[in-house]
């Protein structure tokens, strides 16, 4: 692990509350990252470094540069999307195991909630690098479609990996027409009004046993595994994390 001074060396706003920063400048412990891993991070504030706030790492392992997409949800975060290119950091990590053994599995399937999308991300461009040939179902709850971004990314990536994504918009009223989204070019990406269901999930969860991923809030997680259940899917063996942060102390 490390704890090195690092700088920002570009920055993309992805939706209205959330923000990309690409970092330069980390130490060699993160060269040895997995998909799915996260750091933490201090910025300065007024002067001084600020408290660590831990974020996954939503970029490959592969790629030089390290990224992070963080939600406006609090103090911390509000002052990503001031940040400059060259403002200095702290980055500290990789930690974590989430979805390490993920490119063991045949069949996978992703359940994500808003940014909870991030380590997916990082898998997801991961197993684009590497050609894996994993079949995977994406299923990804947003309140409106405006709240999710990579939408372009995700587009691609169903086209050049086994990838399915499913757009779950929870703020659609169930029966919605959501055909208005749908793309004759991308086939394997669908978008589907109301809760991430059991019958949502029946719909497009494969037939075999698949080895399930699911980060999303708490809540979000109880329902997940409720339905899980509900369809006599084994929900003790979902690997689950969750973003639950009780501040920096
Ligand atoms: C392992 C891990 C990985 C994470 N990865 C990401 C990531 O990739 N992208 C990202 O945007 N965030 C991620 N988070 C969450 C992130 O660390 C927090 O949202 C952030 O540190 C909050 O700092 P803040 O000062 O802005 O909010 P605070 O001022 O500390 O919190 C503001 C309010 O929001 C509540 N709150 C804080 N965090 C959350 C949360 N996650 N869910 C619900 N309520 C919350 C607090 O209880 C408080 O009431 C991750 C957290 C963990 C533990």
């Amino acid at each position: 692990m490390s704890k090195d001074k690092a700088r920002v060396v570009k920055k993309v706003q992805e939706n209205r509350d959330i923000t990309s920063l690409f970092i330069e400048g980390y130490g060699e412990s993160f060269r040895k990252r997995r998909a799915g891993q996260f750091l933490t991070l201090k910025i300065m504030q007024d002067g001084q470094w600020s408290k660590p706030h831990p974020f996954t790492i939503s970029c490959a392992p592969e790629d030089p540069l390290l990224r992070v997409t963080i939600k406006k949800i609090g103090v911390f975060t509000s002052l990503i999307p001031e940040l400059k290119e060259g403002d200095p950091v702290i980055v500290s990590g990789p930690y974590g195991a989430f979805c390490s053994h993920i490119d063991e599995h045949g069949e996978i399937v992703m359940i994500a909630g808003g940014v909870g999308i991030t380590p997916f991300l990082s898998v997801l461009r991961h197993f684009r690098n590497i050609r894996a040939r994993s079949r995977v179902v994406l299923l990804w709850s947003n309140r409106l479609l405006d709240d999710a971004f990579a939408l372009e990314e995700l587009g691609a990536l169903s086209r050049e990996i086994p990838l399915t994504v499913v757009h779950n918009l929870s703020r659609e009223a169930p029966g919605a027409d959501l055909s208005r989204y749908a793309r004759q070019d991308l086939p394997a990406v669908f978008y589907e009004p109301g809760r991430c269901s059991r019958d949502l999930m029946k719909k497009y969860l494969p037939s075999e046993n698949p080895a399930v991923f699911l980060c999303g809030p708490p809540a979000m997680q109880d329902y997940i595994l409720g339905e899980l259940d509900a369809l006599d899917m084994d929900s003790g063996s979902v690997e689950k994390e969750s973003f639950t942060w009780k501040g920096a102390r």
